[in-house]
Formats: C-alpha cells, sequence, structure tokens
C-alpha cells in the first residue's frame, strides 16, 4: 500500500461530478491512496457540504483535494481548470441521470451529457490529458436476452439518458480510434447502493427518488408513506425485478484498479469493463434486508411494471476480475447497514427540512 501510495503522490486527477453521489466516495478513497484530487462540480445534483465531508474524511490527506464550482458545458471555465493544474487522468462522473427526466426533457440530457462530454474530451486534448475514465450504465445492455452480462454482448438504449452514454462511449471510442495516445476506461456501473460506513457521505437525491434504494430510505425515516413495488409477476423468484446491487465503496475500489490499470498498461485502448458484484437479488429480498439492518417496517404498495424496466439483470464481472484485478467485497446486508447509517445519520441528507425539496 505505501508504494502505491509513493506512486499516487506524483498524480493528479480530475474528477467530474465528483460532489454526487459516487463521485464523493470515489474522491475519498483516491485521496486515501494517496493522490492529488481536483472536483468540478456545478452542484445541479449535489452540495459542496458534501466536498467538505470528504475532505474531513480523508484526514491528513484532506488539503490535496481541491473544489471548482463549474459546468462542463462552460468551456472557458474548464479550460481555466486545465490552466492552473496538470492532471495525469480524468474520471468522468458528470451528468444527468434520472431516466423518467431524460424522457420527458432529452435536449437537455443530450445538451447537459453529451455537450459536457465533448468539451472536456477538447480540453483534455488541448492540455495533452489523454487518460479517461468514464462512468457508463448497464443501462447500455437495454433489456438483456440472457443474464449474466458480458461486455460483448448486444448494446441498445431504451431512453434518452442510456442513448446519452452510448454515444458517449462510442465517442469516446472513436477518439481513441483516431488518436491511439488516448487510453480510455468505460465502466459500466451495475446498480450502486450504500454509503460509507462512517454515515458521513451518501446519497442524497434531489426530489423523489428514481432508484429504490433511496425510496426505501426516505420511506425508513419517514418521509414518505411507503414504497411502491413496480411488477409482481416477473418470471423472478418471488415475481419482483432482479437487479445487480454493488456497494459504492466497492465500486470506488474498482474505479482505483481501473485507473491504476491506466497507469500502468501502454496498450489500453479504449477498454469496457462491468462493475457490478454478479448476483442478482429482486426488490423484496432488498426490502427484507433493509429491514433487518434497520429494524424499520417498510409498507408496501404493489402496482404494475414501470414502463421499460427489465425483468432480471446482472453482471458478468469475469472480465473486471481478470484484467482489473477488482472484485466486488460487500453482500446487500453490509449495502443495507451502511445506507441506513447514513439515512439515521442525516435523515435529510447534506440538508434540513428547510432546504430539502
Ligand atoms: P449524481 O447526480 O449524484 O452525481 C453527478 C454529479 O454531476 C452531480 O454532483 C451533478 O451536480 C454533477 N453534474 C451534472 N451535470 C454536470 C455538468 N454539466 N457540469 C458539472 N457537473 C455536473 O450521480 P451519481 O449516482 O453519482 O452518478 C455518477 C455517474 O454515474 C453519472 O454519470 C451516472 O449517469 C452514472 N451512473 C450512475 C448510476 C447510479 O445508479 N447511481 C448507475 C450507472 C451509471
Ligand atoms: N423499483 C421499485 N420501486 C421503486 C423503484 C424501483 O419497485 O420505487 C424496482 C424496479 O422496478 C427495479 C428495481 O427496483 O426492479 C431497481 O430499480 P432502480 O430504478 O433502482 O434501478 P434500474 O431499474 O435502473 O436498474
Amino acid at each position: 500500500m505505501d508504494g502505491n501510495i509513493e506512486e499516487a503522490k506524483s498524480k493528479s486527477i480530475l474528477v467530474t461530478g465528483g460532489a454526487g453521489y459516487i463521485g464523493s466516495h470515489t474522491t475519498l478513497q483516491l485521496l486515501l491512496g494517496g493522490y492529488r484530487v481536483a472536483v468540478i462540480d456545478n452542484l445541479d445534483n449535489s452540495c459542496e457540504e458534501a466536498i467538505q465531508r470528504v475532505a474531513q474524511l480523508a484526514g491528513k490527506y484532506g488539503g490535496n483535494l481541491t473544489f471548482h464550482q463549474a459546468d462542463l458545458r462552460d468551456k472557458e471555465a474548464l479550460e481555466k481548470v486545465f490552466s492552473v493544474e496538470k492532471f495525469d487522468a480524468v474520471i468522468h462522473f458528470a451528468g444527468l441521470k434520472a431516466v423518467g427526466e431524460s424522457v420527458a426533457k432529452p435536449l437537455l440530457y443530450y445538451n447537459n451529457n453529451i455537450v459536457g462530454t465533448l468539451n472536456l474530451l477538447e480540453v483534455m486534448i488541448a492540455h495533452d490529458c489523454k487518460k479517461l475514465v468514464f462512468s457508463s450504465s448497464a443501462t447500455v445492455y437495454g433489456q438483456p436476452k440472457e443474464v449474466p452480462c458480458t461486455e460483448d454482448f448486444p448494446l441498445c438504449a431504451v431512453n434518452p439518458y442510456g442513448r446519452t452514454k452510448l454515444f458517449i462511449e462510442e465517442i469516446c471510442c472513436d477518439a481513441q480510434r483516431a488518436d491511439p495516445e488516448w487510453k480510455i476506461m468505460l465502466l459500466r456501473y451495475f446498480n450502486p447502493v450504500g454509503a460509507h460506513p462512517s454515515g458521513i457521505i451518501g446519497e442524497d437525491p434531489r426530489g423523489i427518488p428514481n432508484n429504490l434504494m433511496p425510496f426505501v430510505q426516505q420511506v425508513a425515516v419517514g418521509r414518505r408513506p411507503e414504497l411502491t413495488v413496480f411488477g409482481t409477476d416477473y418470471k423472478t423468484k418471488d415475481g419482483t425485478g432482479v437487479r445487480d446491487y454493488i456497494h459504492v465503496m466497492d465500486l470506488s475500489d474498482g474505479h482505483i484498479a481501473a485507473l491504476s490499470k491506466l497507469f500502468e498498461t501502454n496498450d489500453i485502448g479504449c477498454e469496457v469493463y462491468n462493475l457490478g458484484s454478479g448476483r442478482g437479488t429482486s426488490v423484496l429480498e432488498m426490502v427484507a434486508a433493509f429491514e433487518k439492518a434497520s429494524g424499520k417496517k417498510i409498507p408496501l404498495k404493489f402496482v404494475d411494471r414501470r414502463p421499460g424496466d427489465s425483468e432480471t439483470v446482472y453482471a458478468s464481472t469475469e472480465k473486471a476480475e481478470k484484467e482489473l484485478n477488482w472484485k466486488a467485497q460487500y453482500g446487500i446486508e453490509k449495502m443495507c447497514r451502511d445506507q441506513w447509517n447514513w439515512s439515521e445519520k442525516n435523515p435529510w441528507g447534506y440538508r434540513s427540512p428547510e432546504t430539502t425539496d
């Protein structure tokens, strides 16, 4: 570890979207791994408090973190960030991610996610920084015909959010094909849940949560009366949808593994990896695990399937295990324990009832 820290010390990483859920946890792990980190975030779906807490958790490494409040669509602002510091690599989390909103506001999603990424790639080229880790998603598998999903499955987008991920993956591969100096890792996340075990940082979505676990968490603390379970007639063990939940700390460590590989290997090209646990868990199993971890009863309301939802999705993790030397460690019990610890300590996330929407 000390050897790795020595090596990391000379490296400076730009993290876009680093105030957000996955970005904040990954920033912390980078700092603890000895990297210097600059975060750029427009705080559209996050707040600066998250950055302050990351610095606090990082202890003696907290001084290696800088924060720039800026939008990736503002190229001048990006230029400014790159002109004050030389980055060895970029981890690109920044983007809008709500599926329903992307259907209602497709142009906003194309503008934010795609224009933001194009600006980033252009400014990276201008400053000769050509190592990138990008947050893609299992959504690019569409409704997979079989499981587990391997990286070579056919890809398809089922909504504008998914299409932005698919387009960005292709843009990255084209850029790399045109200029082999690029080294790019496309990481397809499955379902990130949980929080840092301290309960000091965690997920704090704005508005009504779209995803299962943030919703469950808000029911547990009394912010919402019940969980709506979408679909009870899937051909799964209990009729509810099955997904691959991965602890956000495991996911963060997957980024460190990907980054190390970028620095250590010469001929990466544009490579894609699934980051999941490789296990499928149903909605009811997840609710039961959360009830056990929290001691809270989650009232349920059963309704029809949510349009566009897949029945069962989980990852093949073989490629990441073999090539990144990374494997998820934590099961759903730990995910739920840490999620509950965060929500019990921060029932209103980083905000208060007065400032929460
Ligand atoms: P998040 O919303 O918590 O974090 C994203 C951050 O990016 C936010 O802090 C937001 O303010 C910032 N941002 C958005 N647009 C920006 C812009 N134009 N300029 C600067 N900052 C901007 O989301 P997250 O869950 O941490 O997700 C991070 C990435 O991982 C996203 O790209 C998301 O699509 C992807 N992803 C997330 C999940 C998931 O379930 N959470 C699954 C698969 C992929
Ligand atoms: N889900 C649910 N109620 C909710 C949110 C989600 O029953 O309020 C279900 C959803 O139908 C799916 C699973 O939980 O089977 C995970 O949904 P999520 O939106 O978190 O992830 P995704 O479907 O994008 O993988």
